[in-house]
């Protein structure tokens, strides 16, 4: 299991010496994590990041994954898309189907004793209907709630008005009709899980060969679940276009998390509009690739790309710049809060396809550039993206809550 002090060199032992401490006051709480996968996307990421620091840190930290089948699994992804401003046909079949898997969900996960519950994104988020509230809950809201749907909101606003405090990931985020508290707390990466750790080169080049991933031209990679907000269409525009300036390489890394039935549509999209780039081995589709292998693609591209229209924050983003890699990303979610544009990597209209080709090409052929984007960019994320940051921001809160400050 990670330790706090694995982290030494990595972040100061003034802020390892502060996390201890701040530990202290809550050791033997007993808190517990509810979301709806354990695999994919960025919420089961981080999760697998702090939980076992909670844990080292001395607070009893537990996860538990929602069970829910498919059907179950397409309302909340149209739920999802909804929050994020998609319209939405908000039927009483959908609402019905939501409500019963939670209860059903509820009798058979024992959480009522605990000293705070925190609940990750809508689909487990009307749970705490079927408690007895005895302890403090938070909604960690990982999603773009800028501009959701009114029905919807409206609808799940019931569920929220339950909790005590709201957590989402930028400013933009806060909903001033909710009379209910919020806050504002960045996610983070683990530098030192299976993601992100230092490799060596033989590992890399060992798994590049594993991929059939050849090194001879630059690559450009984005890594996302095939999902229609991180327009993977569009990167496959940006890099026709690059390519009519530099001879490069793309790879799409991507898989489907569990609770996100629209993968297999949206990958069998991209396989058909890059037909002909994949047949000639210009675009390389990688599914279902290892943490370690993600891993090693991010070190040995030239730019990972990050274009999504909608982003809650973007983890893809700040992995690909601790590991010192330039990164052209949409300006969008909290995108920009990794990426300061010109400084620690560039950012672009998510609709121009032509200017955000012209930003990686400009990175492609200017070495010094692309140094320097890379080296501001890791610091960026030293100082405010890793997970001892995160678990801080969580001691923090539980502390108030728990009115042990
Ligand atoms: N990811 C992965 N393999 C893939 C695609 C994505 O391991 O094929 C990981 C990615 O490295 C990141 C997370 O899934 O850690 C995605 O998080 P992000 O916040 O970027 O987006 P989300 O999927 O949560 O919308």
């Amino acid at each position: 299991m990670k330790r706090l002090e694995d982290y030494r060199g990595i972040v100061p032992d003034e802020i390892l010496a502060d996390l201890h401490k701040r530990a202290s006051r809550l050791y033997d709480r007993h808190v517990v994590h509810v979301n709806s996968t354990a695999q994919g996307g960025g919420v089961a990421e981080m999760l697998y990041a702090l939980i076992p620091l909670m844990n080292d840190a001395g607070v009893d930290a537990g996860w538990r994954v929602l069970v829910g089948g498919p059907d179950f699994f397409n309302v909340t992804k149209a739920f999802h898309n909804g929050l994020q401003s998609e319209p939405i046909d908000l039927s009483e079949q959908k609402k019905r189907l939501y409500i019963q898997v939670n209860e059903a969900f509820s009798q058979y996960t024992h959480i009522r004793h605990h000293d705070a519950i925190i609940i990750h994104d809508p689909q487990p988020l009307p749970i705490i209907k079927f408690y007895k509230k005895r302890q403090p809950w938070i909604w960690r809201c990982h999603i773009d709630l800028s501009d959701p749907d009114p029905k919807l909101w409206e609808f799940l606003q019931g569920y929220i008005l339950r909790y005590d405090l709201m957590i989402v990931s930028h400013e933009r985020y806060l909903r001033p009709e909710l009379p209910i508290e919020q806050r504002i707390v960045n996610p983070a990466i683990d530098p030192l899980s299976q993601k992100n750790i230092e490799l060596p080169e033989r590992t890399i080049a060992k798994y590049l060969k594993r991929h059939r991933i050849p090194l001879d031209k630059p690559l450009i990679t984005q890594v996302s679940r095939f999902d229609k907000w991180k327009d993977p269409l569009g990167v496959v525009e940006v890099f026709k276009h690059v390519r009519e300036k530099v001879d490069c390489r793309l790879v799409l890394a991507g898989n489907m998390a569990t609770d996100d039935p629209e993968g297999f549509g949206i990958f069998e999209k991209v396989r058909r509009k890059a037909g002909a780039l994949i047949d000639r081995g210009d675009v390389i589709l990688m599914i279902g690739a290892t943490d370690i292998e993600i891993n090693a693609l991010q070190r040995v591209s030239s730019v990972v790309l990050q274009k999504s229209l909608r982003e809650g924050f973007g983890l893809t983003v700040s992995e690909a710049m601790w590991k010192g890699t330039p990164v052209v990303a949409s300006a969008v979610g909290g995108i920009p809060l990794q990426v300061i544009d010109g400084e620690t990597g560039f950012l672009v209209d998510p609709t121009d396809v032509a200017g955000c080709a012209d930003r990686i090409v400009e990175i492609l052929t200017n070495e010094s550039l692309a140094r320097e984007l890379a080296t501001r960019g890791r610091e960026h994320v030293r100082e405010n993206f890793l997970v001892t940051r995160l678990l801080g921001h969580y001691l923090a809160l539980l502390a108030e809550l728990l009115g042990v400050d």
